[in-house]
């Protein structure tokens, strides 16, 4: 009898264990579903969608290259697999555990019902296991990176498994159904000239990395050069897993690899965060901020959102969002930052339109990020912190960064392009002065009231 193995953000055969643990018992039947209702305010956002539909179109592929296939179906996932299971006599389901809130009642739900043998393999180490001394989770990065780093066990990440297929197969969606892909208007041109999904592409790109991660530490501050690793996606749809980009780094001794490994750390981090405090995406973790006066101005929104604020940095970061589904980590600090304190809008605001417009969004580290630019999350980041996006463009040396993605200034030299002299570019939103008054007199006011 075959076993089901329920694929989620883990679009790949290498190093998944679930896929590896089924195979080992007998024929196996990849199913992927698309479960919209779940997710609540946070299903799938555009970008993610197209993602979403060409790693699907890519691993359905390899599956069948190697005589298996993968079974699409849509509606709600408790219901799908538990179908699947009726229909095709499985024993049960194998799985990767995720830590969304949504994906955590599923699993609880479907093993109820279902024999169902959940895997550790999309993070570093499974969420929840690196505590304190005193069992708690970890609120600061620091500690919890070094204790993850000597608690991380030294394995070969797992190979690809034989995989045997069932008597017959069930009934599969068609891909094209599901209309994952944008039409009207169809804004991915950017987005295919950037990214190839799939496994293969995701292994030429960290091949590509590797070359040159050595220069990592330098490189990756600087938005006009590719200088981080862009793996993101990659980790995000479980394309790869961290265990082999480790594996892979391994042996690269220096502060490049280092590190890139404390980032790909942060990750875990993140993950810890909302596996503890499950409403992080949608909740200030600091209480206090429920109170904070601030503003709504649509208009404000749509120009931050379309990149019309007259800060060419700010402005160039949400074109190349728009245009690419990505952001450079540097400029979606600054971004984030001149919603916040610049147009004091809500985080949530802006975390909404990451999830909407990024190939990487992510319940964990969109959120965390966010509350940590905003000084309204576990860690110790200020609210007071207002970073000037001219000062941030120029010591970044963003000249041709915002040449690229700001047509407007495509001529203008590198001493004017950070703040084009008025009468040049559109005008600035808020003054950098006022802005930066009127986000520290609204913080006052919050602490005046408690
Ligand atoms: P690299 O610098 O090459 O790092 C390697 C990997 O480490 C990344 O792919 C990522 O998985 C992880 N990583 C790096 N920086 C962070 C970080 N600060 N927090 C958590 N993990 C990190 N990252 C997402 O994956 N999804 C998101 O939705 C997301 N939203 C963000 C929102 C804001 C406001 C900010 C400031 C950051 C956000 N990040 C998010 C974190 C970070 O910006 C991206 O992971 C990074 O820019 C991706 O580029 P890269 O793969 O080249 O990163």
């Amino acid at each position: 009898r075959p076993h089901i193995v329920w694929l989620r953000r883990d679009l790949r055969l290498a190093d998944q264990p679930a896929l590896f643990a089924a195979a080992e018992t007998g024929p196996v039947i990849p199913v992927y579903v698309l479960d919209d209702a779940r997710a609540g305010e946070h299903r799938l956002g555009g970008a993610s969608r197209w993602w979403l539909h060409h790693s699907l179109d890519a691993l359905g592929r390899a599956l069948a290259e190697r005589g298996s296939a993968l079974v699409l179906r849509r509606g709600d996932s408790v219901e799908e697999l538990c179908r699947l299971v009726e229909e095709t006599g499985a024993v049960g389901v194998h799985a990767l555990r995720h830590y969304e809130p949504w994906w955590r009642e599923a699993e609880v739900q479907l093993a109820q019902r279902v024999e169902l043998q959940l895997h550790d393999g999309n993070y570093l180490m499974p969420p929840g296991s690196v505590r304190t001394g005193g069992g708690q989770t970890y609120r600061i990065y620091t500690p919890f990176g070094r204790a993850l780093r000597r608690e991380l066990p030294e394995q070969a990440p797992l190979p690809v498994p034989a995989l045997s297929a069932p008597d017959t197969w069930p009934r599969s969606d068609r891909l094209e159904e599901w209309n994952l892909l944008p039409t009207k208007p169809d804004w991915s041109a950017g987005f295919a000239a950037d990214w190839v999904p799939g496994e293969a592409a995701a292994h030429e790109q960290l091949a590509r990395f590797v070359d040159h991660a050595d220069l990592y530490h330098e490189e990756r501050n600087l938005p006009s050069i590719e200088g981080s690793s862009r793996l993101s996606p990659r980790l995000q749809w479980g394309e790869l897993s961290p265990a082999q980009i480790w594996h892979t780094l391994d042996g690269q001794a220096g502060e490049g690899a280092d590190t890139f490994r404390s980032e790909l750390v942060w990750r875990d981090f993140a993950q810890n965060i909302i596996l503890t405090f499950p409403e992080y995406q949608t909740q200030n973790y600091r209480q206090a901020f429920e109170r904070f006066p601030w503003r709504h101005d649509e208009g404000e929104i749509r120009a931050w959102q379309e990149g019309r604020t007259g800060y060419p940095i700010v402005d160039a970061g949400m074109r190349q969002l728009w245009q690419s589904g990505w952001l450079h980590n540097r400029v979606r600090m600054i971004v984030a930052s001149f919603l916040i304190k610049h147009l004091l809008i809500d985080w949530r605001v802006g975390e909404r339109w990451f999830w909407d417009t990024l190939v990487d969004a992510d319940c964990g580290n969109n959120s965390v990020n966010w509350q940590w630019v905003s000084g309204t999350g576990v860690d110790t980041q200020l609210f007071t912190r207002v970073m000037a996006p001219l000062t941030q463009s120029d010591k970044f040396d963003a000249g041709d960064y915002i040449r690229r993605w700001v047509p407007e200034l495509a001529k203008v030299p590198d001493r004017l392009v950070h703040d084009p002299p008025e009468g040049t570019y559109l005008p600035k939103i808020v003054g950098h002065r006022e802005g930066r008054e009127r986000a520290l007199a609204a913080y006052r006011s919050l602490r005046d009231d408690q």
